[in-house]
């Protein structure tokens, strides 16, 4: 009698292209128990959204193994030691984790099943090359993006390997997988207001079926790419996020499937690799998850009292009266996406126009993103802060304005998602007011702030705390 091994699933709900569950059936002469823990310490800060799309992710891949997906909530190292005590396993194999919370959770599970004569065993990564791998000549990290896009094109990648066949999946007690949403919205911060538990809505596809027809739709356009993905009108990205997050796709089937013959691919690898670089800085800088990467920047003041809190919820609506910004924001709320161009506008726009703490902002997108990924959420913030690693200059202050009529030239996604300005015309639907009160007129809120007095003020509070630091610093 063989004993199954046990697979842990993640970030990495699919069966295509994937070397943990290959490796878990090599180990288990083909008999695998395929388990997800819903472990609340991490889904208390999930967001309905985000819940609602794992579980149907979570649906698609209990369906693709004929409903023998294991699901089981509490402790990670205790639910997985009682499942192998149950079907007698001595062995559990996952797919490695990076962030910081899911690296110290392995570390103590593998602790737990050690004490059980289990063994805990990582196979492949979420990413083309691993966190933590590429180095300079000197052997230190890499700070700044276009290097290690450099050296991680040098970077050998693995051809994508087919779904296992002749899996026998082990049966055990099984929860609802549909438990998990009911863990989402437990913890929201005081600034939320009562934002945040607004209906579990979802545009994208799920699933690997789902995740593999995005990406062949995207195929179509993918040589468009470098001249329209800042376009978020024309709504030609891949929308692979989620898919990516999820690991319903493993961006090594992503790069197989993009040549890099046009330039449109060769834009689109190196957006991958954005992923992939922020993935490395959170693996040598685990803190960076909270803490600006720029000391320079450490004490920037922020607002952070009442009115601040108000101007927060205002953001958040979508009730800036600035049109791309709340256009984003109120896709954001409705799809539990958004336009990376607009991502950018949105947060410079929380952090130097409203004069709000970066970290306010990110948590928001943590909770609303279906996408929502600690490495590329935080950094992808920190970046729009002028704070990280290989961020835009603080100085360098985005006119919301100017950014849509640059990248929304026909207002078309303005007009989408802001149904108050769906009869007026561009120009005038993209600035505030819109010229001569024309956006008042059709119900549109007028604008919060004057963008351009906020620039101000934004430079004077990056001039104050550069000051600080390098008197702090003369001094010590
Ligand atoms: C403030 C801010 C917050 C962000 N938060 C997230 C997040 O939580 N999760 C997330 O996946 N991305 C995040 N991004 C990056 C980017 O906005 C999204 O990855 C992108 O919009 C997803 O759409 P797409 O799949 O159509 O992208 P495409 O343009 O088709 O790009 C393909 C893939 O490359 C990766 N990618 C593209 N741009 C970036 C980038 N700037 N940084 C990191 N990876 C990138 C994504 O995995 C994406 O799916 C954030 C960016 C900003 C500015």
């Amino acid at each position: 009698m063989v004993n199954p091994v046990i697979f842990w699933f993640r970030r990495d709900l699919r069966l295509g292209d994937h070397p943990g569950v290959l490796e878990a059936a090599r180990r288990g002469d083909g008999h695998v128990a395929a388990v997800f823990v819903i472990d609340p310490a991490l889904s208390a800060s999930v967001g309905p959204a985000r819940a609602a799309y794992l579980v149907a992710t979570l649906r698609a891949l209990d369906q693709a193994m004929g409903g023998r997906l294991i699901v089981r909530r509490g402790d990670p190292g205790a639910q997985l030691a009682r499942l192998a005590r149950e079907i007698g396993a001595r062995s559990v194999v996952c797919t490695e984790e990076f962030t910081p919370r899911g690296r110290e959770r392995d570390v103590r599970v593998r602790r737990e099943l050690r004490d059980c004569d289990v063994t805990l065993d990582v196979v492949d990564s979420p990413y083309v090359v691993r966190p933590g791998t590429i180095a300079t000549k000197g052997g230190t990290p890499f700070k700044v993006f276009t290097p290690f896009r450099r050296a991680w094109d040098l970077e050998p990648v693995a051809r994508p390997l087919a779904a296992p066949t002749g899996v026998t999946w082990t049966t055990a007690d099984s929860l609802d997988v549909a438990q998990l949403a009911e863990v989402s919205s437990l913890v929201r911060p005081a600034y939320f207001g009562d934002l945040g538990t607004e209906p579990a809505a979802f545009d994208a596809r799920v699933g690997e079926v789902g995740a593999l027809v995005t990406l062949e739709e995207f195929l179509a356009r993918v040589e468009r790419y470098d001249d329209t993905r800042d376009r978020p009108g024309l709504d030609t990205t891949s929308r692979l996020s989620p898919h990516l997050h999820f690991g319903t796709l493993h961006p090594r089937q992503v790069l197989a499937a993009t040549t890099t013959a046009s330039n449109g691919s060769r834009v689109f690898h190196s957006e991958v690799c954005w992923r992939e670089f922020y993935a490395d800085v959170l693996w040598h800088n685990p803190e960076s998850t909270w803490r600006v990467l720029q000391p320079a920047l450490a004490n920037l003041r922020v607002d952070r009292d009442a009115a601040a809190a108000e101007r927060f919820q205002r953001w958040a609506r979508g009730e800036t009266g600035y049109p791309l910004v709340d256009a984003g924001m109120r896709q954001l709320l409705r799809e539990g996406w958004m336009h990376n161009r607009v991502r950018m506008v949105a947060a410079s726009f929380l952090v130097k126009q409203l004069h709000l703490d970066w970290r306010w902002g990110a948590k928001w997108f943590m909770w609303r993103l279906i996408d929502a990924d600690v490495a590329s959420n935080q950094h992808g913030w920190q970046w729009s802060a002028g704070t990280g690693t290989d961020a835009a200059p603080f100085h360098r202050i985005f006119n919301p304005t100017r950014q849509a009529e640059r990248f929304d030239p026909e207002g078309d996604y303005v007009r989408r998602y802001v149904p108050e300005l769906a009869g007026v015309a561009a120009p005038q639907c993209l600035s505030p007011g819109g010229g001569e009160g024309l956006l008042a007129a059709s119900g549109y809120v007028a604008p919060m702030v004057d963008a351009s007095t906020e620039r101000h003020e934004a430079l004077a509070r990056f001039h104050e705390a550069r000051v600080a630091h390098h008197a702090g610093s003369a001094r010590s």
